[in-house]
């Protein structure tokens, strides 16, 4: 570990911050034509919103990405004073706080545009706004038959000096799979959006639709801005085309605990609750301190991989909601084993721990989940760099 003053911790999320600026660094390079939007939503991904943040920033992020207005405004309390944009609104936001902290704002619908506007009003500022046209998830974004009444919206209220119309924006649905048809449908339903709003008078700074798997495998899908999130933190949103490394990418995240117990059981010994695993030898039991209440999905019961003393294991019965135990069974090493020895539960994988994306075939989940899902329990720890 790095720093041998700090204090033992029973688990902690370490995150590597140099890893989060190669990362970045590395999307730079992927994308030379576009600027990078780090996207940091949901607690950056569950490594820590602000210190994420400031790695990308330190990595070549010129823009910032978040789904809330209280993740900009939190990023806005910290000092970033880079370009970032915020797009999952709900009437009643505060809207006024984020033109005041010179947020960038996307907008779905009329209702955004007049909430948007009247907080510029009362700031006397001019806000920034990025219209949102759905090519095709069904989810966020304006329809096609929405589209132009929208872009007319936003363009009256610039007239009016309100608004700048600042960006035009889409967000795939299956870019996991490169050449799936429905990245094209959606590429070509936003060039028509592009065309229409370009016909109506719109001038917009950045157009952007890429994700982090466009980002690496679509640079034809690229414009003036891509918007990863997952790769920044070193994890592949493409598995089945290659491991990050393919990428250059590195996981940023180590997921420890040290064994708070070890012990010998006779054969037959049921373990945790439900007994879902029985022992069938005499054997050595190991506590480690993270359940369901930490993140540790409930469904890796006698599935979730771990790396105990450098050895893998696999959870033997149920996940609880403060620990999980682990069956050292006929390791050769097991008289040594002891309460504070090293677990590994996933890391960048390079001295054979399992990773993110172990634990999400594991359960079948993506890897997206397995680490935004670390909870608040769990102290995150900052290596490789100023935080
Ligand atoms: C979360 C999100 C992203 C980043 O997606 P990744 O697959 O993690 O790269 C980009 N754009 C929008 C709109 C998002 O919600």
């Amino acid at each position: 570990m790095s720093d041998a003053n700090r204090p033992v911790l029973p688990a902690e999320a370490e995150i590597d911050l140099a890893a989060i600026r190669g990362n970045v660094a590395s999307l730079r390079a992927l994308a030379p034509s576009a600027e990078v939007m780090a996207v940091v939503k949901a607690d950056a991904y569950g490594h820590g919103l602000v210190p994420s943040a400031q790695a990308a920033r330190a990595g070549g992020a010129t823009w910032l990405g978040v789904a809330q207005l209280a993740e900009g405004l939190r990023l806005r309390a910290s000092g970033d004073t880079g370009r970032l944009l915020s797009w999952l609104h709900v009437p009643g936001d505060d809207f006024t706080a984020a033109v005041a902290a010179d947020i960038d704002l996307s907008a779905n619908a009329p209702w955004a545009l007049d909430e948007i506007a009247a907080a510029a009003r009362s700031t006397g500022r001019t806000a920034r706004v990025h219209l949102k046209i759905d090519t095709g998830l069904s989810r966020g974004g304006a329809t096609a038959d929405e589209w132009t009444e929208l872009v007319d919206h936003a363009l009256r209220l610039q007239a009016e000096g309100v608004l700048d119309l600042v960006g035009i924006w889409s967000h795939l649905a299956w870019a996991d799979d490169p050449r799936h048809p429905t990245t094209d449908r959606q590429a070509a339903a936003f060039e028509a959006a592009l065309a229409v709003a370009h016909d109506r008078g719109a001038r917009p700074q950045v157009r952007h639709l890429a994700n982090s798997a466009a980002a690496l495998t679509r640079p034809d899908l690229h414009y003036d801005l891509v918007r990863p999130g997952l790769a920044v933190y070193g994890l592949s949103p493409v598995p089945d085309v290659g491991p990050p490394a393919d990428f250059g990418l590195r996981p940023a995240m180590t997921l420890r605990a040290r064994l708070s117990l070890v012990k010998r059981v006779p054969a037959g010994s049921g373990v945790a609750y439900g007994h879902t695993y029985v022992t069938e030898r005499d054997t050595t039991l190991a506590l480690v301190p993270l359940g369901y209440g930490d993140g540790i999905p409930r469904a890796a019961g006698n599935v979730g991989p771990l790396q105990v003393a450098g050895r893998r294991h696999v959870i033997a019965g149920r996940v609880s909601m403060d620990q999980v135990v682990v069956d050292l069974d006929d390791r050769p090493d097991v008289a040594e084993l002891a309460a504070g020895d090293p677990v590994v539960v996933f890391g960048a994988g390079c001295d054979g721990e399992p990773t993110a994306q172990d634990w999400a075939e594991a359960i079948d989940t993506i890897c997206y989940e397995i680490v935004t899902r670390i909870g608040s329990r769990v102290p995150r720890t900052y290596v490789g760099g100023a935080v």
